[in-house]
């Protein structure tokens, strides 16, 4: 295998899930749907953040929905161009940033692949592999034209954007980074399959994040996680089977089909949620190999990768910063070296 594949097997940590300090002040608490997920924050700070971070996510999903018809992305989906302003300016921006970095593994313009399997109804089918051939020179990052500056957006016949892939992440890191400004230092937000924290616990000890086995219902792993973003993709979170075969909705850009890569769960930690969200997407689809050799010649993230097999391998960073649960305490992890 890879040359900084190095396969050391860790002995087993028990989990300990840390208890807070007796002086901890009580955190607001709030649970809400938005973009298309269950959000569940916890804050130690006023009441009124929650709502405030409510209406935070609502203002970016109103400018980013493909699916709200009022929303900046579903006129230029329409029309073909089109202006994105503000927050919805700065992640087209950076999702087409995470588009170069990964070669087209993470493409912004899949929508109409997504859309022929039925994700984005949940009439989920198998399209023709004609259909699918004939969509194919719709989805290429490169042919969106795009000025930063003025966030305005040109797109080619047909094309349509989907920014689904890094909204969740960003809509974290926005309400992270409001939080702080407020002078929150401990928050623990949940975005469907996204954990964005700020701080740590009051009691300063590392908020302590659960890695899903993919393939049960259980934690297998927890991450020691202060002032980062944790983000999964995985194949059991949007799924439908026919005919004994499973699809899921993160696509191969290349093919059409569901990523075929060997991966069925893939988690990113990084600083920004953006970031973290987008490669989850795009190493998902890459693959083990491949994901790695990114990593290598990266410094802004780390990896815990679950292949179909259910082999568990982590990046060096997080060798001191991992635990597995007591009834995951006999799986071998590999570390990942560069
Ligand atoms: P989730 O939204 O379930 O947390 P992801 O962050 O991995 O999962 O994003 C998956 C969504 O992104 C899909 O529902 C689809 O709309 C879109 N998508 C799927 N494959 C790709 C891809 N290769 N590049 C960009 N977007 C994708
Ligand atoms: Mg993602």
């Amino acid at each position: 295998m890879k040359k900084h594949f190095i396969s050391a097997m860790l002995s087993a940590l028990l989990f300990l899930t840390g208890c807070s300090a007796e002086s901890s002040p009580e955190p607001v608490q709030g649970t809400f749907f938005a973009m298309d997920t269950v959000m569940d924050f916890t804050i130690y700070g006023e009441s009124g953040l929650i709502d405030q971070s409510e209406s935070l996510i609502a203002s970016l999903e109103s400018l980013v929905s493909v699916t709200d018809t009022g929303s900046e992305l579903y006129a230029i989906n329409q029309t073909g161009s089109g202006t994105l302003t503000g927050k919805a300016s700065s992640l087209m921006e950076q999702a087409l940033e995470i588009c170069r970095r990964t070669d087209g593994a993470l493409d912004s313009s899949i929508y109409p692949i997504v859309r022929a399997w039925g994700f984005t109804t949940g009439s989920y089918q198998v399209p023709d592999e004609a259909e699918i051939q004939a969509l194919l020179p719709l989805v290429d990052y490169r042919k969106i034209q795009y000025d930063a500056a003025a966030g305005d957006v040109t797109l080619p016949e047909g094309m349509k954007i989907d920014l689904g892939s890094v909204a969740k992440g960003y809509a974290g890191q926005l309400v992270a980074q409001m939080l702080r400004e407020h002078g929150v230092q401990s928050a623990l937000l949940s975005l469907g399959g996204n954990v964005q924290t700020v701080g740590a616990k009051p009691d300063g000890s590392p908020w302590q994040i659960g890695i899903k086995d993919p393939q049960g219902e259980d934690a297998m792993m927890a991450l020691s996680v202060e002032d980062q973003a944790v983000v999964t993709s995985g194949g059991y979170e949007r799924y439908f089977e026919q005919d004994g075969q499973t699809y899921w909705h993160i696509m191969d850009p290349s093919t059409g089909h569901p990523a075929d890569s060997g991966l069925i769960s893939l988690t990113i930690v990084g600083d920004e949620g953006v970031v973290c969200d987008g490669l989850s997407t795009a190493l998902f689809v890459m693959g083990l190999e491949k994901a790695a050799d990114l990593w290598a010649q990266s410094g802004d993230f780390e990896a815990v990768f679950v292949t179909a097999s259910g082999e568990v391998y982590i990046t060096e960073g997080l060798r001191d910063r991992f635990a597995l649960t007591e009834q995951y305490a006999d799986t071998p992890v590999s570390v990942i070296e560069r």
